[in-house]
C-alpha cells in the first residue's frame, strides 16, 4: 500500500513537533506501508519570509520571491529526513525540483504542468520513506516556483496522482472538516464524509484547512483524500464523490471569509461592452473579482458591485480610476465579509436561502450583496457580524445536532 501524508505548519511548527511527525511516519512504516511525506515550512515561516522580503522592497520580484520562500519547506523536508534517519528509519528528502515537479512560468502562483514519478518511486522501491518539500516546483527554464499560499496541500494531492497513492492524507492541527470552522463555533461537528464539489465550495468559500485547488485536482484525479489530525489518532474526513445518500443532507456547512473588499460603482455608462470592458483591465491587472452584481438601468445608467480580496483592492482603484468618464461615482469598502452555506442538498429542496435571510434579519444584520449557486449561498454582510452570522446560521440550519 502507497500512500501520501502531508504535514501543514503548524504540524511541524516546532523540533519536537518534527519529531512528534517522525514517529507518526515511522509508526505508518512499521505498519508496511509505503510512504511519500509531503511537509510545509514551520508555522510563521513563510509569513516571516515575506516580512523579510518587504524590508527590502514594497514590490520584491515575484522570481526571486519564490527562491525566497521555497526555502521554508526545504527546512522542514530536511529535519524530518534527519529525525527519521535518527530513528533507524532509511528517508531521503527531496526538493520539488528533485522529485520531478513541473509548472508552469507563473511565479508565486504557479500551476502543476507535470510530475516525472520516477525519481520517487526509485527511492520508494529501494525501501526509502520520501519526503518532498510542499509548495514548489520548477518551471521549464529550471526557476524555482511556489504554487500560492496553503500550496502544499496541491503538492501532496498531486503527488498522489502521479504515483497512484492508495490514498493522500491531510494532517493539520483539526481532525477532519468540521460544519464550520470550530475555532468561531465550538459546537461545530467534524462529518464523517463530504463531496469533493462540496469540498471545492467550502474551500473557495474561505475555509482554510484545504486549499481549494487542491480539492479540484483530486476530484479530478479521483484521488481518495482525508483530512486528519496530526495530534491524535481520531478517525478524520473523507472527501469522496457524492452518494446518493449524501443528497438527503441538506446543509453541511457554514463559511466565513473576512478577506473581502466590497466595490460599487454608481452611475455606469448602460450601454454594451461596459462590463467587458472594465473586468477585463481588472483581470489583466490579475486581481481576482469575486461577487458581481448589475441592475437593470434606467435613463442610460446603471449599478454595478463587486467584491475582490481585500489585499487586491488598492489595486482595484487604480483600475476603476481610469474609467472616469464611464463611471460617475464609486465606493469602496473593506469592512465587509462574506458568509456562505454550502451543501449539496441544496439541489433539490427550496427555501434553504430563504432561511438564511431570515436569520440575517432576526439578528438585524443588513445584507449588501447575495450571489448563489446550485450548492451554495453567499452573503456580504457588515465584518463585525460575521462570527455571529456563522453562529446562528449553525444552528438554524441544526449543524449542531
Ligand atoms: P495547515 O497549516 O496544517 O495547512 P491550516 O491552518 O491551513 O492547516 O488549516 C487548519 C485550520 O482550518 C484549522 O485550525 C481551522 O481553524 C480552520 N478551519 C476553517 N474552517 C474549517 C472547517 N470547516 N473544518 C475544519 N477546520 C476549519
Ligand atoms: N508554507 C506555505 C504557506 O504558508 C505553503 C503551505 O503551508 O501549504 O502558504
Ligand atoms: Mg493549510
Amino acid at each position: 500500500m502507497l500512500v501520501v501524508h502531508k504535514y501543514g505548519g503548524t504540524s511541524v511548527g516546532s523540533l519536537e513537533r518534527i519529531d512528534n511527525v517522525a514517529n507518526r511516519v515511522a509508526k505508518a512504516r512499521d505498519e508496511g506501508k509505503d510512504l511519500v511525506v509531503v511537509v510545509s515550512a514551520m508555522s510563521g515561516e513563510t509569513n516571516k519570509l515575506i516580512e523579510y522580503a518587504h524590508h527590502f522592497s514594497d514590490n520584491p520580484a515575484k522570481r526571486e520571491m519564490d527562491m525566497l520562500l521555497s526555502s521554508g519547506e526545504r527546512v522542514t523536508a530536511a529535519l524530518l529526513s534527519i529525525a527519521l534517519q535518527a530513528k533507524g528509519y532509511d528517508a531521503i528528502a527531496m526538493t520539488g525540483r528533485q522529485a520531478g515537479i513541473v509548472t508552469d512560468n507563473f511565479h508565486t502562483y504557479a500551476r502543476i504542468e507535470s510530475i516525472d514519478p520516477k525519481p520517487m518511486q526509485e527511492q520508494i522501491s529501494k525501501g526509502k520513506i520520501v519526503i518532498v518539500a510542499g509548495f514548489q516546483g520548477i518551471n521549464k527554464d529550471g526557476s524555482v516556483t511556489t504554487l500560492g499560499r496553503g500550496g502544499s496541500d496541491l503538492s501532496a494531492v498531486a503527488i498522489a496522482g502521479a504515483l497512484n497513492a492508495d490514498q493522500c492524507e491531510i494532517y493539520s492541527d483539526v481532525d477532519g472538516i468540521y460544519t464550520t470552522d470550530p475555532r468561531i463555533e465550538p459546537n461545530a461537528k467534524k462529518l464523517d464524509t463530504i463531496s469533493y464539489d462540496e469540498m471545492l465550495e467550502l474551500a473557495s468559500l474561505g475555509a482554510k484547512v484545504l486549499q481549494n485547488r487542491s480539492v479540484e485536482l483530486a476530484k479530478k484525479l479521483g484521488v481518495k483524500l482525508y483530512a486528519k489530525s496530526s495530534f491524535s489518532d481520531n478517525e478524520g474526513t473523507l472527501i469522496t464523490q457524492e452518494s446518493n445518500n449524501m443528497e438527503a443532507v441538506l446543509v453541511s456547512g457554514v463559511v466565513l471569509d473576512k478577506n473581502q473588499a466590497r466595490v460599487t460603482l454608481r452611475g455606469v455608462a448602460d450601454r454594451p461592452g461596459i462590463a467587458s470592458e472594465i473586468f477585463n483591465k481588472l483581470a489583466d491587472a490579475n486581481i481576482n473579482v469575486d461577487m458581481i452584481i448589475q441592475n437593470v438601468g434606467s435613463d442610460g445608467l446603471t449599478n454595478l458591485g463587486f467584491t475582490v480580496p481585500q489585499s487586491e483592492l488598492e489595486n482595484a482603484k487604480s483600475v476603476i480610476e481610469s474609467f472616469a468618464t464611464d463611471i460617475e461615482g464609486m465606493d469602496f469598502d473593506a469592512n465587509v465579509c462574506k458568509v456562505s452555506v454550502v451543501g449539496v442538498g441544496m439541489k433539490s429542496h427550496s427555501g434553504v436561502a430563504a432561511k438564511a435571510f431570515s436569520v440575517m434579519a432576526q439578528n438585524n444584520i443588513n445584507i449588501q450583496m447575495i450571489s448563489t449557486s446550485e450548492i451554495k449561498i453567499s452573503m456580504i454582510i457588515d465584518e463585525k457580524y460575521g462570527e455571529l452570522a456563522i453562529r446562528t446560521l449553525h444552528e438554524a440550519y441544526e449543524l449542531d445536532k
